[in-house]
This record gives C-alpha cells, structure tokens and sequence, in this order.
C-alpha cells in the first residue's frame, strides 16, 4: 500500500454527500467525480476520494483501508470502532431522539420502563438506557422505524431526527433527545508521518474554509 497518499472515504450517495464533496472542493482538492465512481485521484493533492456505504466508512477507517472518513456522529459512535474523531464538521446536525405514540401520557425516561423500543442505533439507546436506569426491549430493525409503534411491532422509537416531521406524520411525539450529531472527521489510528502531516494540512484547510464561514 502507498504510505504516501490519504484515503478519504466519504458517503457515495445520501444526505452526507454533496456537503462532504464540497468541503473537500473548498479545501482546495481537485478531482473528477464522474457519476457512480467508487474511487478517484485528487490531481492536485496526494489524496484518493472512496465513495462507500456510511455505515461501512468506520471499520475501513479502524482498518487502516481509508485514512480518513466523513460520517455523522451518530454512526461513528455506534459503531464503536476503534478510530480517532478529529474535527467536527458543522453540517448533518440532527439529532437520536426517543419518540412515543402522541395519544400516550409521557412523564419520564421511568415510563419506558418494561416497553420495547426500536431502533436501528441499538448501542446508543443501550448506554442511554442503561445511564438512566431503565430496563426496556431494544427492538433493532434496520430501516422505517417510524411506523414500528402504529403497527404494535414496538411501544416507542429511537431514531435521527431534524425537524420532527416524520415522528409527527407517524403519529409520534418527540419526548427524549440521547445523542445531538453532526457530521465528523475520523481518523485511522494507523497513519503514516506522511500522512499525518497531510492530516494536518487539511484539518489546517478545513479550519480556514470554516472561520471564513463565520
Ligand atoms: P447509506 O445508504 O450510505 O447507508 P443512510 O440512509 O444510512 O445512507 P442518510 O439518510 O443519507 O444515511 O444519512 C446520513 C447521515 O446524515 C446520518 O447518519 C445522520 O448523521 C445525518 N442525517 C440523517 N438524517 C438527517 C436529517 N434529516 N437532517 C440532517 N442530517 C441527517
Ligand atoms: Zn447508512
């Protein structure tokens, strides 16, 4: 493997994408981004653009595959690999929300109490759970959360939302926030000094790109 260049992976299609390509362009990186490449090289830059799965980018960064990857904090945290979080990123903030039948009396994080939840960040509720001393069913399913209670397959769920609209369109009332998210760098704990050093010109890049920002 090349020592000398950084792997940055970065979501292939979703609501990461355009934001993590455009970073990348601001920083001054040029490259082709022909539709449906799942790799291309920076021309101006040691650097090679991995277009994956975001759920997938941790453990190819804990590997050492990609140097560096762009996902949201939501699934660095649940994936629990074992990378570096280097610098947040200000864009995809969203948040993983515990949310209820609206007609449902809520009081506390005590009523989930003996209830199933479903989710698909079933590590995160489990600490959230587990802090607040609440024994509850982590239901894990992998997509279309939402409709889980209105179908009696759970009691409540626990999902990424921004402005609510798709809890309250499934009859869902927002009643506990666990883990506020924003996209995120992560870093491989395997670099080489090379690549550190371009590490550390681009963080110094984003840096700039986001105090011109403000
Ligand atoms: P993939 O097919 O790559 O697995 P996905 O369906 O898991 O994609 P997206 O829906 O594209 O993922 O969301 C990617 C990330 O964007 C989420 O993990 C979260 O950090 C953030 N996100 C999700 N929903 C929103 C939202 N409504 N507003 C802002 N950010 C969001
Ligand atoms: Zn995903």
């Amino acid at each position: 493997m090349n020592d000398d260049i950084l792997r940055i992976a970065i979501q292939k299609s979703g609501r990461l994408s355009e934001d993590s390509l455009k970073l990348i362009k601001e920083c001054g990186i040029r490259f082709d981004n022909g539709a449906g490449k799942l790799k291309t090289d920076a021309t101006n830059f040691p650097a090679q653009i991995l277009f994956l799965r975001d759920d997938d980018i941790p453990g190819y960064v804990e590997d050492g595959v990609a140097h560096l990857g762009i996902v949201g904090g939501n699934v660095s945290e649940e994936s629990d690999k074992n990378v570096d979080t280097v610098h947040k990123l200000g864009f995809s903030k969203c948040r993983l929300s515990i949310g209820v039948l609206s007609e449902h009396q809520y009081d506390g994080v005590h009523d989930l109490e003996g209830k199933s939840i479903a989710t698909t960040y079933p590590r995160l509720l489990g600490k959230y759970l587990e802090a607040n001393g609440v024994k509850a069913q982590i239901h894990e399913i992998s997509g279309s959360v939402e409709i889980a209670p209105s179908i009696g397959l759970a009691d409540a769920v626990c999902d990424i939302v921004s402005s609510g609209s798709t809890l309250l369109s499934n009859g869902l009332k927002e009643v506990e926030t666990i883990f506020r998210s924003e996209a995120v760098m992560i870093a491989s704990k395997q670099l080489s000094q090379t690549q550190q050093g371009l590490l550390d010109q681009l963080l110094f890049r984003i840096k700039s790109v986001q105090e011109a920002k403000n």
